[in-house]
């Protein structure tokens, strides 16, 4: 396994590695949800390309950069045991050297759910992502449903830039009680690492509604808000969305195929999570 910092070794590795080259994007403190997506690129693929990088221009002011969790030395160890070829770790100033002004806005895909509340998120999503598929040239990227407006984001950014990648999306992958899992859930104190899970029930009933036959998304809605208004350590609740999957426009009638999601937050940690209908 090598491991690169610099865009212009990581290039040069990439252009003389075995096609096709497969790129796993990740902020690092990796779980077994990222390993997933190694796992499943490793079968596709004749090179495994991951990049480990906590992306600044995706937080926000008074977001949690400073304190994501990173965990490099570990996150190598797991990387080398999953068979990966090529480990891209640049620093900050490496993808962002001085000067540097050129931004992707994805438009309105990227305003709605997690770009409403974190204004500017995709807008940095987007630019990395794009920046990474400049380095690496990879025929394919894996993203994980977990984020699912960030699949939506990232298929258009392919799509509507001619990037030539395939973007491939694989399944959240959960802890035992549901609960998705996230570099954040780190994060919580062992009684909100009990109440957690509440997310996915909530979004597991909706979904029950749904297959029950209720077709009304404000009922659907309805159903996912009482069971996170049920547990009392949630902070808040920040949405609960029905949408289309490809605009993520809000739904008045459900539909198969539709995202139900929410956020919500629960001590220092923001929750998100999503289901979709079939
Ligand atoms: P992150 O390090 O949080 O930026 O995530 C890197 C990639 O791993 C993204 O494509 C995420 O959607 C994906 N990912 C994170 N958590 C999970 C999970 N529980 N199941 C599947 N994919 C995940």
């Amino acid at each position: 396994m090598r491991i690169l910092g610099l865009k212009e070794e990581m290039r040069r590795a990439c252009g003389g590695a075995a096609r096709p080259l497969g790129l796993v994007p990740t902020m690092g403190a990796l779980h077994d949800g990222h390993l997933s997506l190694v796992g499943r690129c490793r079968d596709d693929c004749a090179t495994v390309a991951v990049s480990i990088f906590v992306n600044p221009a995706q937080f926000g002011e008074g977001e949690d950069f400073a304190e994501y969790p990173r965990d490099l030395d570990g996150d190598l160890e797991l990387l080398r045991r999953c068979g990966v070829d090529l480990v891209f770790v640049p620093g900050a100033a490496e993808v962002y050297p001085p000067g540097f002004d050129t931004w992707v806005d994805v438009g309105p895909v990227g305003e709605r759910l997690e770009g409403a509340a974190r204004p500017g998120h995709f807008r940095g999503v987007a630019t990395v992502v794009a920046k990474l598929f400049g380095v690496v040239r990879p025929d394919r990227a894996y993203f994980g449903q977990k984020d699912g407006q960030q699949t939506v984001v990232v298929s258009k950014l392919a799509r509507d830039l001619d990037l030539g990648v395939e973007v491939v999306v694989a399944p959240t992958v959960r802890e035992g009680d549901g609960l998705a899992m996230s570099s954040r859930n780190a994060r919580l104190n062992p009684e909100q690492r009990r109440a957690a899970p509440v997310l996915y029930r909530a979004l597991a009933a909706g979904r029950g509604e749904w297959e029950r036959g209720e077709r009304d998304a404000g009922a659907i809605c309805g159903v996912v808000r009482r069971v996170l208004d049920s547990e009392p350590l949630l902070g808040g609740i920040d949405y609960v969305s029905l949408a289309a999957p490809d605009t993520l426009e809000e739904l008045v009638v459900a539909a198969p195929g539709a995202m139900l999601s929410a956020a919500a937050q629960l001590g220092v940690v923001r929750l998100i999570d999503n289901v979709m209908l079939e």
